[in-house]
């Protein structure tokens, strides 16, 4: 199965957000298991995902923790502005990065 552009990139924020919990747990000095494959996993999966749409993500979350967020019923759900319902129709259909134009974060659309 052939993932989208999109839903790789939601993956790999998860990742990240996973990588920085371990971190986070060792700080404190508790040992972690399981770091390097995450680390593994994240190169593997970053190296599927196209230039564009990585440079794009780095970037936002330089500034943000969550740089990508769901839309549920039109609403961003970073700011909860509501999104024109155009937006979201080509949203679904095409792959490509849309974001907030409130938070700037990037949008996927939940059915
Ligand atoms: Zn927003």
């Amino acid at each position: 199965m052939i993932k989208s552009q999109m839903e790789l990139l939601v993956s790999l924020q998860d990742l990240d957000l996973m990588i920085e919990e371990a971190y986070e747990v060792e700080k404190f000095g508790f040992p972690t298991t399981g770091c390097d494959e995450l680390k593994k996993a994240r190169e593997e999966l970053a190296s599927r995902i196209s230039k564009p749409f990585l440079f794009r993500y780095k970037r936002l979350r330089e500034k943000l923790k969550r740089a990508i967020v769901p839309v549920k019923n039109d609403i961003c759900l970073g700011c909860f502005l509501k999104q024109p319902t155009s937006v979201g129709t080509r949203a679904r259909e095409d792959d490509q990065i849309f974001t907030c134009e409130n938070c700037g974060r990037i949008l996927y659309w939940l059915e």
